[in-house]
């Protein structure tokens, strides 16, 4: 059981992210003093919009200049902190050099963080972002699992640096926290475990996650012959913020956290917003067949592999989230609501132009 005090200083790593900004933006709220570590500290597109959050509230921000890869980097942020988020990892649909964009930074960040974690006498709690994707390759592998349910017991045991690198990835680095942790007692480790998340962004016009990748693919028109029915869940950005928060704070919160609010796929979720949004942006309208998927699927786009398309396509997937609901107290948005929030956050931004400027995503 580890009380957090809130007189402390609280840690963010990769405090610019999609996630983390929220993440921030709560614990500003709490007129917390928070540590935020950033690759750039001189570029204001990747910082104003945080040190913006504090305008209304008691909050401190101080920025410190940190890398995932130089070892001691989070050395200086970390003094006086009792709690650590570490968010930092690259998520991006697409690489060429999986084990430099995904896993170097995945892993060693993850050991580097945890090293000053255990090297800093204050520190008690680290909270870690991973992902369901530690726990599945892909949607088939939830449909083999006790109850065709994917709970927390379930990691993934499929994904390689060749297939689904990012999963390969989040599943090393959450396994190594897990072993780090279990090396000492100083500090507990609690995990978040998010589905795909979706919902506004604090930064849209800077936002680098592959969340921005996706929702730019389902409205720029390249997916209006039809959308994969690949099963995902999905979550809200704020929720998965809100659950990084009280995993910090509530003392008795363990282990790992299915972060996942919809069990849906992605034509679902485009039909989501046609009602709304079906006349002003290019959104897929129907399913595109497995069979188109399989044959050129590889040709299109390295993302639809033949092996993806075969365990992925038309493959319901199925999360439990009982556990977050009942031990963090999370109380998930409807998805039609964090759709809605992300379509709007993006025509607000000058992000997506709707029809009558011209119906294209400009990034
Ligand atoms: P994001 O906005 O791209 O955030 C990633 C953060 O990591 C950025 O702040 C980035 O800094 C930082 N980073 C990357 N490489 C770094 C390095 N070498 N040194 C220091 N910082 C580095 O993406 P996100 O979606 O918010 O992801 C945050 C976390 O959530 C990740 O751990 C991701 O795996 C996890 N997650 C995301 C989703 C999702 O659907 N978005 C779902 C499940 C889990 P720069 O801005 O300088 O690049």
């Amino acid at each position: 059981m580890k009380r957090i005090k809130k007189n402390k200083p609280v840690l963010v790593t990769g405090a610019n992210g999609y996630i983390a900004s929220w993440i921030v933006k709560y614990l500003l709220q709490k007129n917390l003093t928070v540590h935020a570590c950033v690759r750039g500290i001189k570029n204001k597109n990747k910082t104003q919009h945080l040190l913006d959050l504090t305008k209304n509230n008691k909050g401190k921000l101080f920025f410190f200049e940190t890398n995932l890869l130089k070892e001691g980097s989070y050395d200086n942020a970390m003094i006086g902190c009792e709690l650590v988020f570490h968010t930092a990892s690259p998520f991006k649909m697409k690489t060429q050099n999986p084990k430099k964009d995904f896993i170097e930074p995945a892993l060693k960040g993850t050991k580097n963080v945890l090293k000053s974690a255990t090297k800093t006498k204050t520190v008690k709690r680290v909270v870690l972002t991973s992902s369901c994707a530690a726990m599945y390759a892909d949607a088939i592998d939830t449909t083999k699992t006790p109850n065709k349910t994917l709970t927390e017991d379930v990691w993934n045991t499929k994904a390689t640096e060749k297939y689904q690198p990012y999963s390969y990835s989040k599943t090393i680095a959450e396994k190594e926290a897990w072993k780090i942790s279990k090396k000492q007692n100083k500090w507990d480790l609690v995990v978040i475990n998010p589905s795909l998340v979706f919902g506004p962004s604090i930064n849209p016009k800077n936002n680098t996650s592959g969340t921005m990748e996706i929702l730019e693919m389902m409205t720029n028109g390249s997916m209006k012959i039809g959308a994969p029915k690949s099963g995902v869940g999905v979550v809200d950005v704020r929720d998965v913020a809100d659950a990084h928060i009280k995993a910090g704070f509530n003392p008795s919160a363990k282990g790992r956290y299915i972060a996942s609010a919809h069990n849906t796929d992605f034509l679902e979720i485009s039909r989501l917003l046609i009602p709304k949004y079906g006349n002003k942006i290019p959104l897929p309208k129907k399913a595109i067949p497995k069979w188109f998927l399989f044959l050129f699927g590889p040709i299109f786009d390295k993302v639809f592999s033949r092996r993806f398309v075969l365990n992925n396509v038309n493959i319901p997937f199925n999360a439990d989230n009982s556990k977050i609901k009942k031990e963090l107290n999370i109380k998930f948005k409807p998805i039609k609501e964090t759709m809605e929030d992300s379509i709007e956050s993006l025509i607000k931004s000058g992000l997506i132009k709707t029809k009558k400027q011209k119906n294209t995503y400009v990034r």
